[in-house]
């Protein structure tokens, strides 16, 4: 609050600013700033609020839920108000909670407190008769949501009939309707290729789901939906006795709940909770805005009761924010080792999904467009799990007069080079070649990378160091590396310097896939690279093979086809295979007319311990030769491959007669089907 606004000025001012972003965000689905930035203005005029209690109208966001419900949508009136959820962002914030609750309890009631995940979507109610869905139904402002019943319909983990027995003739369950992250990231690479405009994050893009007017377009998203509660009518209050029994029951009549559910003693519980699910909320398949507690016991709940937005005896205790606001200060262009320019906007820093985040990725130039973003923009920044940070939007109103257009470069910002924007392509190349040092030095890293050459100890940086001071200006050149050079590099020691050296001999045994994929040709990844070795089998056969011959290999298209075919149709191409040959890189030979799948249709079982390899890599190199590897033996088994101290499925192969090799056998196999 500046010296010159009065409380009540500012109380007024947030009120407008809140009630128009809950607007967007509720009624329209069109969020113009992140929650944190909501939360942040929410928090100001709840302090606000306390310390001048006259200035607290009805009105105030603090005192509603949500937000009035679409009238495109019937209007369904919640008998139980459905209502929102105080927020702790603090460890300090959440003991204040618990204190309160304790302090409007008599001392001998003592309580539990359930803790589960606060799934990132959009509440809603689902209404059963006799066992039956009749109504599905949006929370909207608490008071009266939408009905969205044949929406509702066309979420797999919503029940069209109760299973098991027991529940009342009419039950009211509430839940949490979202969309994993697989489904958002797919929806929103093919509203990219479409053109059209992106969801800004998974709960938008739930909640734009399940308003549509066509329920066919909701059937098309992959929705699930978690239950939390039972919203219990006055003559039901029996059902239950807590929270957790009550969740327990849905889970029998067949709802989705949550299988992290716990229920803790006290509130240090809480936080242990709390700091577990922090850990874990990367790997999760969906969004979590933070962890829900809850009195576990009705009887406590009741006493606590409620006030105008939220219940008393619950509160989410908020994770740091996945999206937040800064300012867009730069773009540069980054160069790949196949030419595509990247832009990436540089920021102001910003502490987003956990980390302070500087770069983040604008994709290509239709991304920069459909954004309408421009230098000196408010953008929104999207950081979720360990994918890239992304600019998701632009907030609407806060453009300085000084913003500056971002141009679209005309050269290469690394080889000067002119750039080129293929026909219906988004991304703008360098067309320099190996003659730009962005794509050399992106082009070796790629080829010493872990799927690639594997050269141990040969990371990015040090590629960089080596490019920057002469040392190599091919992936050749790698193999001419001496020792002593390498030791006078700054933070390279001669221990580590010897090291690379053997790492470098080491890795000149390798496979003819390996070879092809480190090659970096554009579009053939491990597995084209593995067709294509299987289907050549030699070098040789491969550089002269016509495009047409190339269409004969699974998975090559058109495309790929001519990639591949200019690829060695370049002198300087040649000459860099040839020198690594030279240096003595080599790999088994791969016998002839072996199919591209040599055992596609067989069925095989790994038991025992391999000394060559682990169990897992063995298994993903038979798959790559088309088996299909099983976790158990039967008579349908082709063949076990039984490894060092093998037990009850060597025992059983045996008697039903299969075929069982040992770990050189195996070797055997694999190096037959050019998998070693
Ligand atoms: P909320 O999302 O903070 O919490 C209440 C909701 O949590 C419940 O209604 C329910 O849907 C959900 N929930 C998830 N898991 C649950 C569980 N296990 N048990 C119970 N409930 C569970 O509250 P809200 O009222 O829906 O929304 C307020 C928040 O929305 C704000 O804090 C802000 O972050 C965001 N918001 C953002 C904007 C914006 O412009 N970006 C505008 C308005 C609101």
């Amino acid at each position: 609050m500046t010296n010159s606004t009065s409380p009540d000025q500012r109380a007024a001012e947030l009120r407008d600013q809140l009630h128009l972003y809950s607007h967007q965000y509720y009624v329209l689905d069109q969020p113009l700033v992140p929650d944190a930035e909501y939360d942040r203005l929410f928090r100001e005029l709840q302090a606000i609020e306390a310390e001048h209690p006259e200035l607290r109208s009805p009105d105030s966001p603090t005192q509603r839920v949500g937000g009035e419900p679409l009238s495109a949508f019937k209007t369904v009136r919640h008998e139980i108000p459905m209502l929102s959820l105080d927020n702790a962002f603090s460890e300090d914030e959440l003991r204040d909670f618990d204190r309160r609750v304790r302090s409007r309890l008599a001392d001998e009631q003592s309580f539990h407190y359930a803790c589960e995940p606060k799934l990132d979507g959009i509440a809603a109610s689902l209404l059963y008769v006799d066992g039956i869905l009749v109504r599905g139904a949006t929370r909207g402002d608490g008071q009266q949501g939408e009905d969205i019943t044949e929406n509702v319909r066309t979420v797999a983990s919503v029940p069209l009939k109760l299973r098991g027995a027991g529940w009342p003739d009419e039950l009211e369950v509430r839940g949490e309707i979202y969309l994993p992250r697989a489904g958002f990231e797919k929806i929103n690479a093919s509203a990219r290729e479409a053109g059209n405009k992106l969801f800004v994050n998974p709960r938008n893009a739930a909640a734009g789901s399940l308003r549509q007017l066509d329920s066919r377009i909701t059937a098309s998203r992959p929705l699930e939906m978690c239950c939390y509660s039972i919203a219990l009518r006055d003559d039901q209050q029996e059902l239950v006795a807590s929270h957790s029994e009550a969740l327990e029951k849905l889970a029998q009549w067949g709802f989705l709940v949550s299988p992290l559910l716990k229920v803790v003693d006290d509130i240090d519980g809480c936080l242990a909770y709390y700091r577990d699910l922090l850990q874990q909320r990367d790997g999760l398949p969906y969004d979590i805005d933070g962890i829900v507690f809850k009195v576990d016991e009705l009887a406590v709940q009741q006493t606590l009761g409620f006030v105008s937005r939220a219940p008393r005896w619950a509160i989410a205790h908020k994770f740091p924010a996945q999206e937040e606001m800064t300012t867009l200060k730069d773009v540069e262009f980054q160069v790949g080792r196949t030419g595509a320019v990247t832009p990436v906007a540089k920021l102001e820093p910003v502490f987003v999904g956990g980390v302070t985040v500087s770069n983040a990725t604008l994709h290509n130039f239709d991304e920069i467009q459909r954004l309408g973003v421009m230098i000196g923009d408010q953008i929104i920044i999207r950081r979720a799990g360990d994918v890239i940070p992304q600019v998701v939007q632009v907030v609407e109103g806060k453009r300085p007069a000084d913003a500056r257009p971002i141009l679209v470069p005309e050269n290469c910002p690394v080889c000067d080079s002119p750039l080129e924007k293929p026909p219906g392509e988004a991304v703008l190349r360098c067309t320099g070649g190996l003659i730009c040092g962005a794509q050399r030095r992106e082009g070796i890293k790629h080829f010493a990378s872990r799927k690639a050459m594997d050269i141990d100890g040969l990371g990015d940086k040090l590629v960089d160091q080596l490019v920057e001071a002469g040392l190599i200006e091919t992936v050749a050149d790698l193999f001419r590396l001496e020792a002593s050079q390498l030791a006078e590099l700054e933070r390279m020691g001669q221990k580590s310097a010897e090291n690379l050296v053997a790492a470098l001999e080491k890795s000149k045994q390798t496979t003819l896939p390996r070879f092809l994929f480190a090659l970096g040709i554009r579009e053939v990844g491990e597995a084209t690279a593995r067709n294509l070795a299987l289907h050549f089998t030699t070098l040789a056969a491969l550089k002269s093979a016509s495009e047409e011959a190339l269409l004969a290999v699974t998975d090559v298209g058109p495309i790929v086809a001519s990639h591949i075919h200019a690829f060695f149709a370049v002198a300087h191409n040649q000459e860099v295979i040839d020198a690594l040959l030279a240096a003595g890189v080599h790999w088994p030979e791969i016998a002839q007319n072996v199919s591209a799948q040599p055992l596609a249709g067989q069925t095989w079982v790994l038991t025992g311990n391999l000394d060559r390899m682990t169990r897992s890599e063995a298994k993903e190199k038979l798959q790559a030769l088309g088996a299909k590897v099983a976790g158990s033996v039967s008579a349908k088994t082709d063949c076990v491959a039984a490894g060092a101290a093998a037990g009850s499925k060597l025992k059983k192969a045996e008697e039903l007669g299969v075929k069982v090799i040992d770990e050189e056998g195996l070797i055997a196999v694999l190096k037959q089907g050019g998998q070693l």
